[in-house]
């Protein structure tokens, strides 16, 4: 067990869990979306248990899909810490990091302006957001602001493109995908469960990656949903240069 992590945090987030196939059940409180948060608890759930049951000692769980509140906490595996709801800080969205050796990514999905099931970055209001003329995904955000404290990111499941796009920026990351393009008819929810709570428990030997930390400058374009008149706010507001419903801006490093 000795070279095994025992101390992880997981970040769950909703749109590649096993309960969503419509962006109806990704929005909050509609029926769709009540079904979507048990099965997301249940797909949550059987990785922590299954990480406990391979010796990790402790396990946060940070809720990370819209207001933070999708998880049924009586349905998670007791030993595990849930958090809850957004935090502002010292991480942002995240909290603290909780004494974290690595972080595990669950139900991702994959950037904004690319093919990917429900693909978004941060909000659906943001068409495309390039950095450096590359699309961004979120699990670039998150394992960034997860690196000063040394969490690197070792696990990752979303929909084949999140997937693709992930183990592009984070080498050596362990990757599992979820095919929804057969129908969640079709889909047998719980082989596919316990196949990503045995991939899961496979990362915790996972000392392939790095703390993920991008070397700048970065140059970010973002494109916005609503066209012109919403780029002109952004822009003006956070004093990015605007160009159609473009905005761009260099953050300093
Ligand atoms: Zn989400």
């Amino acid at each position: 067990m000795g070279d095994r992590l025992t101390r992880i945090l997981v970040l769950a987030d909703l749109e590649g869990s096993s309960g969503c196939w419509s962006y109806t059940a990704s929005s909050f409180l509609t029926d769709e979306w009540c079904q979507a948060c048990l099965e997301m608890s249940r797909d949550v759930s059987m990785v922590v248990s299954a990480l406990f049951e391979a010796g990790v000692k402790t396990i946060t769980i940070k809720d990370f899909h819209r207001t933070g509140y999708n998880l049924f906490p009586e349905l998670i595996d007791p030993r595990a810490t849930l958090i809850s709801g957004y935090r502002r800080g010292p991480i942002p969205g995240i909290g603290r990091h909780y004494d974290a050796q690595a972080v595990m990514f669950l139900g991702m999905h994959a950037a904004s302006g690319s093919e990917g099931f429900l693909a978004h970055t941060m909000t659906s209001r943001i068409a495309r957001l390039e950095v450096n003329r590359r699309l961004l995904a979120e699990i670039e955000l998150f394992a960034a602001s997860l690196a000063p404290w040394g969490i690197r990111p070792v696990f990752f499941s979303g929909c084949p493109v999140a997937c693709q796009q992930a183990a592009a920026v984070i080498q050596n990351l362990d990757c599992f995908a979820i095919d929804k393009s057969r129908g969640a008819d079709k889909f047998d929810f719980n082989a596919w469960r316990s196949e990503l709570a045995q991939a899961a428990v496979k990362s915790l030997t996972n000392h392939r990656t790095i703390p993920y930390e991008p070397a700048g400058p970065l140059d970010a374009i973002v494109t916005m949903r609503d066209g012109d008149a919403v780029a002109a706010k952004l822009a003006r507001r956070w004093k990015f240069i605007q160009n159609g419903p473009r905005s761009g801006f260099r953050p300093l490093i």
